[in-house]
């Protein structure tokens, strides 16, 4: 059945799973403080700590390695901030992981990237060559992007560092729920999770923190969160949490779905617009995740024209509200400015259907049918040569 609107900006924010808003009525009504001894206070502590075993589960962590946070900024911005004398990032990261990198007083090394998308496993070895040099170091890899969906070569570059004594961090975000993540093998000190990208509610995440590091704490306060992460627990956003995790993980047995889902999509692109650009296609990616650039119609034009026609789709990272400017991440590919100010980011997820695919289409062929009239009418209107000419088919 054709819904009334499309949702396509699962990398934006996924919709709300019914498993999650079922656990978080429930843990609405739970009266205490997780923290008390009497038994409404047990009852809190009983649903952060089943959440915690359920995230837990998700990434193959201990639950005694899941710090929960208020979501990945905070997640981010902790492991980030917690003193050390030199984080390395890459341009292409989240500006959640950007920000404060660059803000703190300590040094930062930006890491090369691939046309691409993917972080240079051997730039990363020639800095860590110098690991004498860095002081306390951290090194921050997202595990998959939020605008292409390009995977990172997280495992590689957690072998190369391990010897080295300096810190490995993943922005796991986009990851979880989509492809199988795995906290033990990976080889990272640190995660970041957040729940709203998997179907939970927003406003919570975690941060996985290996047993046996110790990380400075940024909020004070309470012991909560073994005195990690002070501040009374938003149980009801937790529970949410966890039961999105717990749905995400028995549906990571099917994932395949969203690849396929994917191809359909990109092939009746590809069909109606033979102009159009995958950016990041040449690099392993996400299932669900799609950059595509449109030569000639701008981002901010088609995800309007898009809307209008009853489909949800993103432009840059759509973190920021309204946020329709150039994507730092593209540009840390190399991507053209003309190709860059077309590209519009489709992301299916858990609640995605064949017909979601259809109505998206459907209404791609109107986009470029109005392309296609506003060249004829108007010459000036046609792409450039530049966006023209560079029509990289990603990974160029
Ligand atoms: N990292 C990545 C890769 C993201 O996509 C996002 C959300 N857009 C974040 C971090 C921030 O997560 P949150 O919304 O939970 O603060």
């Amino acid at each position: 059945m054709k819904r009334e609107r499309t949702y396509l900006d699962h990398n934006a924010s996924a919709p709300l799973r019914p498993e999650a808003l079922a656990a978080m009525t429930a843990a609405l009504e739970a009266v205490g403080n997780a923290s008390s001894v009497h038994a409404e206070g047990r009852r809190a502590r009983a649903l952060v700590d089943g959440a915690r075993e359920e995230v837990a589960a998700l990434v193959n962590a201990r639950p005694s390695e899941i710090v929960f946070t208020s979501g990945a900024t905070e997640s981010n911005n902790w492991v980030i901030g917690a003193g050390w004398d030199t984080v390395l990032v890459a341009g292409i990261e989240h500006d959640s992981v950007l920000a404060p990198a660059a803000f703190s007083p300590t040094r930062c090394v930006e890491l090369a990237v691939s046309p691409a998308g993917q972080i240079a496993v051997e730039a990363v070895e020639q800095v860590l060559a110098g690991a004498g040099r860095l002081g306390r170091a951290l090194i921050c890899v997202q595990l998959a992007n939020n605008e292409t969906g390009v995977l990172q070569p997280v495992a590689e570059i957690a072998m190369r560092a391990r010897s080295t004594g300096v810190r490995l961090h993943t922005d796991a975000v986009q990851a979880v729920g989509r492809i199988p993540v795995d906290f033990a093998s990976l080889g990272v000190d640190f995660m970041s999770l957040s729940s709203h990208k998997l179907g939970g509610p927003k406003g919570v995440g975690a941060l996985v923190i290996r047993d046996g590091l110790d990380l400075l704490p940024m909020m004070r306060g309470g012991g909560q969160e073994r005195r990690r992460r002070a501040g009374t627990e938003n149980v009801a956003a937790i529970a949410g949490f966890g039961a999105a995790a717990a749905a995400a993980g028995r549906e990571l047995r099917r994932a395949a779905r969203l690849g396929e889902l994917r191809s359909r999509m990109e092939q009746g692109v590809a069909r109606l617009t033979p102009q159009a650009v995958v950016l990041g296609a040449g690099a392993p990616r996400l299932p669900n995740t799609s950059c595509i650039a449109l030569p000639g119609t701008s981002a901010a034009l088609s995800v309007i024209k898009m809307d209008l026609a009853g489909v949800a789709i993103g432009a840059g990272s759509a973190c920021s509200s309204g946020k329709l400017g150039a994507s730092h991440v593209l540009a840390a590919m190399g991507v053209p400015a003309q190709l860059m100010e077309c590209a519009v980011r489709v992301s299916l997820g858990w609640n995605s259907e064949e017909s979601d695919v259809d109505a998206f289409l459907e209404a791609w062929a109107a986009l470029s049918g109005d392309q296609a009239t506003s060249k004829t009418a108007s010459p000036a209107a046609a792409p450039t040569r530049a966006g023209r000419a560079t029509h990289m088919t990603a990974g160029e």
